[in-house]
């Protein structure tokens, strides 16, 4: 049996108020599921903070695939870890089509963010002109190999999230969703098998409290990665609520 496992991706969005809010909200609800809350970095501290007496983890939406040196802007696996990350997501979607990340320093960042101590929730998913293609599963493996080369899988996290689901209200039927998970882990089994059936496989795209239930029923999904309904209290508890 797998422990259920919910992540909140607020992307470029959410403020002081909104870590205060879905804290307290939180605080009082009853939620079978581990939670993760990803806010922007500037947020880490906050929300570290006034979750430390909660069963609330954080983590980090990115990290660099440097450690330190002469690298603007950028944010270190190990500085995550240090105020008190547990996960980082890697892989979005949305770094990859807008900042270019490719596989390859999808897999450094992966291994980076593990060495620091950092779950890394790995994040695979295909476009909709790729799905129409039929080339579903040989994309999500191919984003899968580059990571399970060399990889930790007691810090790893799966998410599948179709790239034509992501912020579209369009989510995928529970059916497509079940299909892919399983052959993501059936893929991981090739690699490990025993790493495969603890593997935690989250869905994420368009993920609101009506389709919840229905998803997280599914077999192979162990969860959520939420973006969208993960910024309004209400529907994230509801989404949590749903965990099987
Ligand atoms: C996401 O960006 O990871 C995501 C799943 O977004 P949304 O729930 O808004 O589709």
């Amino acid at each position: 049996m797998r422990q259920s496992l919910v992540i909140a991706n607020w992307k470029l969005n959410g403020n002081l108020k909104l870590v205060d809010d879905m804290v307290s909200a939180l605080a009082s609800a009853r939620c079978s599921a581990d939670v993760v809350i990803c806010p922007p970095a500037p947020y880490l501290a906050a929300l570290e903070t006034a979750t430390q007496r909660l069963n609330i983890e954080v983590g980090g939406q990115n990290c660099s695939v440097y450690s330190s040196g002469a690298y603007t802007g950028e944010i270190a696996a190990e500085m995550l870890a240090e105020v008190g990350c547990k996960y980082v997501l890697l892989g979005h979607s949305e770094r990859r089509a807008l900042f270019a990340e490719d596989d390859m320093l999808i897999a450094k960042k992966v291994q980076l963010a593990q060495q620091a101590g950092l779950t890394a929730v790995l994040c695979v998913g295909e476009t909709l002109q790729q799905r129409e293609a039929g080339k579903t599963l040989d994309v999500v493996k191919a984003q899968l190999s580059e990571v399970l080369n060399d990889v930790d899988f007691n810090r790893l996290v799966v998410a599948y999230e179709p790239v034509w689901a992501i912020g579209t209200g369009e989510t995928a039927t529970p059916e497509q969703a079940q299909e892919v998970h399983a052959a993501i882990r059936q893929y991981v089994a090739t690699f490990n098998t025993d790493a495969a059936s603890k593997l935690a496989l989250l869905y994420g795209g368009s993920v609101k409290p009506e389709n919840a239930e229905i998803l997280f029923a599914q077999d192979d999904i162990d969860g959520g990665l939420i973006g969208g309904a993960s910024l309004n209290t209400d529907q994230f508890l509801a989404i949590c609520s749903a965990v099987k």
